[in-house]
C-alpha cells in the first residue's frame, strides 16, 4: 500500500469517498511522511510497542504506526471515516478500529482488554479543544500507559513544560509534570496539514512517571492549592489562597506557610511542584 500522508494520496481517499472535512471534529489530515516518521521516532514505537492511537482519521499516522508496531488499536469517533480506514489498513492485520468517543471510552477496560499494561504507548493528533481534557482523563484515572506522544498547539506545549517562575507557569504545568516528564519531540507548520490549521502545533511527549513526582497525602487538596494559589495571579499566597475555593483562615495560613519556609508575600507563579506539596502536605493537617 502508497504511503497515506502524502498530498496526492490524501486528495485521491478523500475525493473516492466524497469526504467533508470536520472542522468542529478538528479534522486536519497530516500530508507529510517526514513529520510521521519523526512522531513514529519521538514515540520510540518498537516491535513489542502496543499503541493506542486516538483519532486516525484515514489512517496517515496509523499507517507508520502499524508498520513497527506490535499491535494499534485506534479510536475514531466519525463514522464516515470507518470504510475509509477498512480499506487504507486493509493490509495491516495487526491493526483494529474502534467507533467511539474517546471522551466515553472506559480506558481501564480498553487496555485490559486490547492492549497490554506495560507496554501501551498512546499517540494522537486531534482537534485541540480535547486535547488537554484528553491527557488529564489519562492521567487523573492513572490509566497504565507508558507514554503520550501528541500533537498540541505550541503555545499549551509551552505552558506543560513551563517551569517555576517563568510566564507559561500554571496550574496545568504542574497538573502534567506531577505525573511525567515532558519533552517536545518536534514543532509542526500548519502547511503540513489539509485543510491547514491556523496555528503552530508541537507534538510532545509525556513520560508517564512510575509514581507521582511528589509525595502529597491529599490528591485532591494538592491540585486545589494549586487552582486556588494560581486563581489570582497577581495576588500573594496569602491572600490568593484566603480567598481562593479552599477559604483557608489568615492566620493559620500564615502559620504553615512560615513553617513551610514560604514567604506569605511569594506569588503562586514562583512556587515550584516540590514547594506545592509541601504546602498541600502541611495544610492537609489543618484542613
Ligand atoms: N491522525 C490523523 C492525521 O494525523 O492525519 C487525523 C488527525 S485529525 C487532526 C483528528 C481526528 O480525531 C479526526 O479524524 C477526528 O474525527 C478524530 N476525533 C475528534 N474527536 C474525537 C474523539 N472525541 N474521539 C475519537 N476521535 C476523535
Amino acid at each position: 500500500m502508497d504511503k497515506i500522508a502524502s498530498p496526492s494520496k490524501t486528495k485521491e481517499i478523500v475525493s473516492k469517498y466524497g469526504f467533508h472535512f470536520s472542522k468542529s471534529l478538528g479534522q486536519n489530515f497530516l500530508i507529510d511522511n517526514n513529520i510521521i516518521d519523526k512522531i513514529i521516532n519521538g514515540a520510540r514505537i518498537t516491535e513489542n510497542s502496543y499503541v493506542l492511537e486516538i483519532g486516525p482519521g484515514i489512517g496517515s499516522l496509523t499507517q507508520g504506526l502499524a508498520e513497527v508496531a506490535k499491535k494499534v488499536v485506534a479510536v475514531e469517533i466519525d463514522q464516515k471515516l470507518i470504510p475509509i480506514l477498512s480499506e487504507t489498513l486493509k493490509d495491516y492485520n495487526n491493526t483494529e478500529i474502534i467507533n467511539k468517543d474517546v471522551l466515553k471510552l472506559d480506558l481501564h477496560s480498553l487496555i485490559n482488554e486490547k492492549l497490554d499494561d506495560k507496554e501501551t504507548i498512546v499517540v494522537g493528533n486531534l482537534p485541540y479543544y480535547i486535547t488537554t481534557p484528553i491527557i488529564m482523563k489519562f492521567l487523573e484515572e492513572k490509566v497504565p500507559v507508558k507514554a503520550i506522544i501528541i500533537m498540541i498547539q505550541k503555545e499549551v506545549a509551552e505552558r506543560m513544560k513551563a517551569k517555576a517562575g517563568t510566564k507559561d507557569y500554571g496550574a496545568l504545568s504542574v497538573a502534567v509534570q506531577y505525573y511525567c516528564n515532558v519533552e517536545t519531540v518536534l514543532n509542526v507548520p500548519p502547511s503540513v496539514f489539509i485543510p491547514q490549521p491556523k496555528v503552530e502545533s508541537s507534538v510532545i511527549r509525556l513520560e508517564v512517571l512510575t509514581k507521582p513526582r511528589v509525595a502529597v497525602e491529599r490528591e485532591e487538596l494538592f491540585f486545589q492549592v494549586v487552582k486556588d494559589s494560581f486563581g489570582k495571579r497577581r495576588k500573594t499566597l496569602l491572600n490568593a489562597l484566603s480567598s481562593g475555593k479552599l477559604q483557608i483562615n489568615k492566620e493559620l495560613l500564615k502559620e504553615t506557610l512560615a513553617t513551610c519556609g514560604i514567604d506569605e508575600k511569594r506569588r503562586g507563579e514562583t512556587l515550584s511542584i516540590e514547594e506545592f506539596a509541601q504546602l498541600s502536605n502541611e495544610l492537609s493537617k489543618i484542613l
